[in-house]
This record gives C-alpha cells, structure tokens and sequence, in this order.
C-alpha cells in the first residue's frame, strides 16, 4: 500500500534528523554546555533553557545540534536574591514575609510588581564564526509555582475531557512544582507601559518537561507548526509570536489520545 501524504512528509522529517535519538543527543549536549558554564564559573545558578534545550526547534530544517542563524541558546542566571513568594503559590509552608524569608508578591495575570532599575537585564552575545548566538538572561527566583490548572483535581480540558497529556508528563510537572525546590522564577518582562516595575512568571522548567518527553510525532507536530509561523505566515503578517507554537502543541497533548499520535495523523484534510 503506498504511503499517505502524512507518512511521506513524517518519513521525510525523519530522514532530516528529526526523530527522538537526534533530539536526545542534542537535549545531553545542552545539558554538558550546562554543566561546563557551572564549572567553569563555579557557579549552579546557571541555566541553558531555549529550543536548543528543548531537544526540538532551534533549527527548522534538521535536526542535527545545529543552532539557525536567526536562532540563539538561552543562558538564565538565577540572581541571589531573596525569591518572590507568589500570592498562588503551590508552597503552604512558606513562612514569607518573616526575617530573611522570601518577599510575599501578587501574582496577576503572568506579572508581579517587581521594580527594578535593570532597564537592560540581558545580554546577546551575536553569532561568530566561533560559535553560535547567546541570549543571557538574568532571572529572579521565586519560592513556589502559580496555580497551575492543569494539576488542580478534576481539570478537563477544553473539550470537557480529563487531559489527555501522558502519564509520565503530568508525573514530571508535579513533580517540579509540588517538590521539595520548585525552580520557579520571573524574567524583567513588563506588561505594555509598565516597564521596570513588573516581573514575569516564567514555566520555561516546565515546558522543558513536556519538551524533553515528546514522541516522534508530536515533535515533528511541534516542528511543522513553529515553521508554518517562522516561515510562513510571518513572511505575510508580522507579530505572530513563536511562542504560540508551543501553545498550540500544549494544547494538542492536553486533547488528543495517545493512540492518535501516528505519522498518518500527522496532516488531516
Ligand atoms: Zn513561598
């Protein structure tokens, strides 16, 4: 039987690079850079987050540890300061407010108020011939997650289904936001004319998780997806943010039945 338009491009993707053992060693040698900045600066307050990380999506036409040239590998830096306790947090026996304990701060809509005189908090460093581009980024910790809806009992999705996200997913969120030290934590991010007096909630280590347990299917889901608005439709409109791409296959895992991830799923007419 010959093979559908949807197992031909599946099967097409797979040939350049994009299949789970590609993603994985890309996701070990984010993790060795990881570690290298550590030890190197002999400091664990450093992070390589970003698409590079993610295993999936710094580069749009393989996937081979290559970073695009309009692409960069984020580098978070945990400033040590006193962590925010979010109003929602998921952190009961949080003592805020006390001496020395994180500083209490309402959490509304993605934001809190933080001021801060870091007009320009990050630092890009441009690609060379050396190496590719970095984004740094300075980050404000923060002792526990807002409510994430997705682990409150009896969420459904957007179907009126329980999630659909796999077990092991769910396992690993949890896991981040209600153990021991959640990794929460805020970039200088404002909302329209506030800037310098808010932060932003950032689920990046969350994200992460979901990223880094991606079958076969839902990465190259992920990876059609961020194109179509990278290469596509950005080229016709502008502000299409790449972000949405995650949203979309966030809300794809939460909706669609294991089962259904299959390359001939993968394009419907
Ligand atoms: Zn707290």
């Amino acid at each position: 039987m010959s093979q559908s338009c949807s197992e031909q491009l599946s099967a097409a993707m797979s040939t350049a690079g994009f299949k789970l053992a590609n993603a994985r060693i890309q996701i070990g040698h984010a993790r060795a850079f990881e570690e290298m900045i550590r030890s190197a600066t002999h400091c664990d307050l450093f992070f390589v987050f970003g698409s590079f990380c993610d295993g999936w999506g710094s580069c749009l036409t393989r996937l081979d540890g290559r970073v695009e040239d309009d692409s960069d590998v984020d580098v978070s830096f945990f400033l040590d300061l006193k962590p925010l306790h979010l109003n929602s947090a998921t952190c009961p026996s949080c003592t805020a407010g006390g001496e020395g304990q994180p500083t209490p701060a309402v959490y509304s809509d993605g934001h809190v108020p933080f001021n801060h005189d870091l007009s320009q908090p990050n630092l890009d460093i441009p690609k060379s011939d050396a190496a590719v581009a970095f984004d740094f980024i300075m980050v404000v910790p923060c002792c526990g997650y807002p409510r994430i809806e997705l682990l409150q009992p009896g969420y459904s999705n957007r179907r009126g289904q329980p999630s659909q996200m796999p077990a092991g997913i769910l396992r690993t969120i949890r896991e981040e936001v209600l153990g021991s030290s959640p990794r929460c934590h805020a970039v200088t991010a404002s909302p329209p004319g506030r800037q310098g007096h808010h932060v932003r909630v950032s689920t990046t280590l969350l994200e992460r998780a979901i990223m880094h347990s991606l079958t076969i299917e839902q990465g190259q889901f992920f990876i059609i997806v961020k194109f179509l608005i990278k290469k596509v439709i950005r080229n016709k409109m502008s502000g299409l943010k790449t972000y949405v791409a995650k949203n979309l296959l966030f809300y794809m895992l939460d909706e669609t039945p294991e089962e259904d991830w299959k390359p001939e799923n993968l394009l419907q007419h």
